[in-house]
């Protein structure tokens, strides 16, 4: 590939990649896929070494984060083989690498990801209520997730928990979920639902502003914006009474694009340059090309060229969702 760094159109230097290593998952959200959910077939899916090799080459133009993703990305079987290869380039081309995962194979996996290299990993959590977790993910795993939870930790990793704002579901439950998530010396932070692919409910009654859920929170707590920044989209700050940190991730009513620094591939090696929008290239079929470094090298440019300059979320009545393709395929 070229050595030539990633910059956009708009000026926009990309150096994180999220990669999704598999389309499937174990849960089923109700804001992110349908029960009878079509996965991708695994034929189209990208091998462990072309999962390497692409990673290799977006580090060789400027990539020095890596988030992997999925669908869950422990339910991949070879996902902690992939860990260890690109973790071996922590500190030498990668600034890190990381993961966000559901956390229900967390347990058996959370030492070997940190002996790997990898220092912060994201788990989501949307309620510490069997009941309603089970409502909200359509599977009895709760349980399972608060044990990947303080694996994580034991194993020495820094945990930030990812909780979507639900109107009427977990909504009451937010104040619980942030006392406990800083009494456990976690961040945590707040995402409002993104209109993205086809679920079985209907996506207006499940959104919830984060303004007003900060409203709320600030009859309750001092709340005070901080400078901390991560690579992503959350703005954080901090909350006097717990002494945590929290942060809010608000595509919907608050638009962060001119900051972008991402891109996503999916497993079957389609680079999506934005999350809400429909343009791709096809890097699988450059991958598998006669000449690869020259056709990688191509895509990649083209990529640059069709980032948009920002998504354009709408969610309403009678709104189609933004994009047809649900962000376990696009990788969260
Ligand atoms: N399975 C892993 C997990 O749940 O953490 C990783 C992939 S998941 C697609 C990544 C993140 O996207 C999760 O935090 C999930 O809650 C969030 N997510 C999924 N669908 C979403 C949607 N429609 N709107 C907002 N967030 C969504
Ligand atoms: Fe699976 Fe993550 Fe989507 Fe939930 S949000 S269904 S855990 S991919």
């Amino acid at each position: 590939m070229s050595s030539s760094d990633l910059i956009d159109s708009f000026g926009r230097r990309i150096t994180y990649l999220r990669l999704s290593v598999t389309d499937r998952c174990d849960l089923r959200c109700t804001y992110c896929m349908p029960e009878r959910m079509e996965f991708l077939p695994r034929k189209d899916v990208l091998s462990l070494e072309e999962l390497r090799d692409l990673s290799l080459g977006f580090m060789e133009r400027g990539i020095t984060k890596i988030r992997l993703t999925g669908g869950e990305p422990l339910v991949r079987r070879d996902v902690i083989d992939l860990i260890t290869a690109l973790g071996r380039f922590v500190g030498s081309g990668l600034d890190e690498l990381t993961l966000t995962t559901n956390g229900t194979q967390l347990a058996a996996h959370a030492q070997r990801i940190a002996d790997a290299g990898v220092r912060r990993i994201n788990i989501s959590l949307d309620t510490l209520d069997r009941e309603t977790f089970i409502r909200l993910s359509r599977r009895d795993a709760l349980a399972s997730v608060l044990g990947g939870i303080s694996a994580a930790k034991a194993a020495g990793l820094k945990v930030k928990l990812n909780t979507v704002a639900m109107k009427g579901i977990n909504e009451h439950e937010i104040p619980a979920l942030i006392e406990w998530a800083h009494g456990e010396g976690h961040d945590l932070t707040l995402i409002e639902t993104m209109p993205l692919g086809e679920i079985d409910e209907d996506r207006t009654d499940q959104f919830l502003p984060l303004v007003a859920v900060r409203e709320v929170l600030e009859q309750r707590w001092t709340l005070t914006d901080s400078e901390h920044r991560t690579c992503g989209p959350s703005r954080y700050v901090d909350v006097r009474e717990t002494g945590g940190r929290l942060g809010f991730i608000t595509p919907l009513t608050n638009n962060f694009c001119a900051g972008c620094n991402r891109i996503r591939v999916t497993a079957t090696g389609q680079l999506y340059p934005c999350l809400g929008g429909g343009e791709m290239v096809d890097l699988r079929a450059a991958l598998r090309s006669a000449d690869p470094d020259r056709n990688l090298a191509e895509a990649l440019d083209t990529a640059m060229r069709i980032k948009p300059e920002r998504h354009d979320f709408r969610i309403g009545e009678g709104e189609a969702p933004a994009v047809a393709r649900p962000m376990s395929t696009t990788g969260g």
